[in-house]
């Protein structure tokens, strides 16, 4: 087993912890944002439906701004209010309200997930974390611990991003905050901190402050209700006096929990010098020719042509114009003339190359993807036979072509 840390990364005085948590919680009681899952979680007597709100919104959440995802859930949980109701969904209409939030495999999970409740456990969601995650396909720790903290009262804590920094900074934690070795502390952690009597809102308000005022690039310290709780903080004020043996590192180079020796304590950062991370792989480069096919439709209205993806990878099951992946430094001429023979195949005639229409580069990116558009239109006269044989395809309208389960970066093109 792997030695314990050092004292000062941990919170092991009891007087401190309850101090912590009512300074939390009072915050949080005075200064939470109102969200409709907040109060749905409240006031929802069916203990189901609960799971499922709470659910529906973590899942939502999870790499999108709370901005965002008001909206989309409010029409997710109006046209789908429980899960049965979601159960019986359609893949196509799921990704229809999915679309514009990104990351789609997440909605068609969620729904995989409901359908299994209901056909195999009888409608009735788990309630504890350690079955949630055990019994619900694609439903991880965090959304677990989330579901059971928030609806069903269990006394876990949660570690998401807001967390991780908000532990980091007040347990002056440096090592790389994405290593298996730190996050099971944080884990830890949280599950130490959490107030047995009120758990859903100890961890909604310990995210709360990692998202209004222990903020990344620059938190509100002076705001901050876990101030007198926060070694970050006490660092920044006296780190420059010595000697103050207790916010300096445990020492160098042996502690697992403090900054790697060849990256010491930055005084110019303050509390941002935690957490810190690894540096990310940068995202792979791709580009994509894409064709705007246009046509007349019946009542003279422009039309579109639009093609279903395939149902695994990236944007599973999307529509998109039809689109091709190009190898890396093609000639322009080179990569008119793919797509040319791309489009035969849909139109059913030969495409000459240069009849395609160069409109404009559309940049998009994924999250581990830096995806070039290039985006090219073709007006079709006369009538376009789809061969059944290729993936699904459909002519549509402006309109209905916003409606459709289209990513943001078709929209964009
Ligand atoms: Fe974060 Fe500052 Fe509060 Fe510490 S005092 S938890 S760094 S906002």
């Amino acid at each position: 087993a792997p030695a314990p840390p050092p004292a000062r990364h941990l919170f092991s005085d009891p007087a401190e912890i309850e101090a912590l948590r009512g300074n939390l919680l009072a915050w949080y009681d005075r200064c939470k944002r109102d969200l409709p899952w907040r109060a749905l979680a409240a006031t929802e007597p069916d203990a189901n439906r609960r799971g499922y709100a709470v659910w529906v919104s973590e899942v939502m959440l999870q790499q999108t701004q709370v901005a965002t995802v008001i909206d989309y859930y409010n029409r997710w949980m109006q046209k789908w209010p429980t899960l049965q109701a979601l159960a019986q969904a359609s893949l196509e209409e799921v990704n229809e309200l999915w679309a514009g939030l990104g990351y789609y495999s997440r909605g068609k999970r969620l729904q995989e997930a409901a359908r299994k409740v209901v056909s195999k456990l009888a409608g009735r969601m788990p309630r504890t974390a350690e079955d949630l995650q055990k019994l619900l396909p694609g439903v991880g720790r965090y959304t677990a611990g989330a579901i059971a903290s928030i609806s069903y009262g269990q006394a876990t804590g949660v570690v998401d991003g807001n967390v991780i920094r908000v532990l980091c900074r007040l347990r002056c934690i440096g090592a790389d905050s994405s290593s298996p070795a730190v996050i099971d502390r944080l884990w830890d952690m949280a599950n130490v901190l959490v107030d047995s009597s009120r758990p859903g809102d100890f961890n909604q308000a310990l995210m709360e402050l990692g998202a209004t005022v222990c903020v990344p690039k620059a938190p509100l310290c002076g705001e901050c209700p876990v101030k007198p709780h926060c070694q970050a903080w006490r660092r920044k004020l006296f780190g420059n006096r010595p000697p103050v043996p207790d916010v300096e590192d445990c020492g160098v180079g042996d502690c697992p929990l403090c900054p790697p020796a060849t990256e010491p304590w930055d005084s110019s950062l303050g509390v941002t010098n935690f957490p810190r991370k690894a540096a990310k792989k940068p995202p792979r480069a791709m580009r994509t020719a894409t064709c705007v096919l246009e046509r007349r439709g019946c009542h003279g209205a422009p039309e579109y042509l639009i093609v279903q993806r395939p149902s695994s990878g990236l944007l599973a099951g999307l529509w998109e114009f039809p689109s091709l992946l190009l190898a890396q430094d093609l000639q322009e001429e080179k990569e008119r003339e793919e797509l040319a023979d791309h489009l035969q195949a849909w139109m059913g005639r030969p495409v000459a190359a240069k009849g395609l229409q160069f409109i404009g580069e559309v940049i998009h990116i994924f999250s581990h993807i830096h995806q070039t558009y290039v985006v090219y239109s073709l007006h079709v006269d006369g009538d376009v036979t789809l061969d059944p044989a290729l993936s699904p395809s459909r002519w549509v309208t402006e309109d209905e072509f916003h409606a459709s389960a289209v990513s943001t970066a078709m929209k964009k093109v």
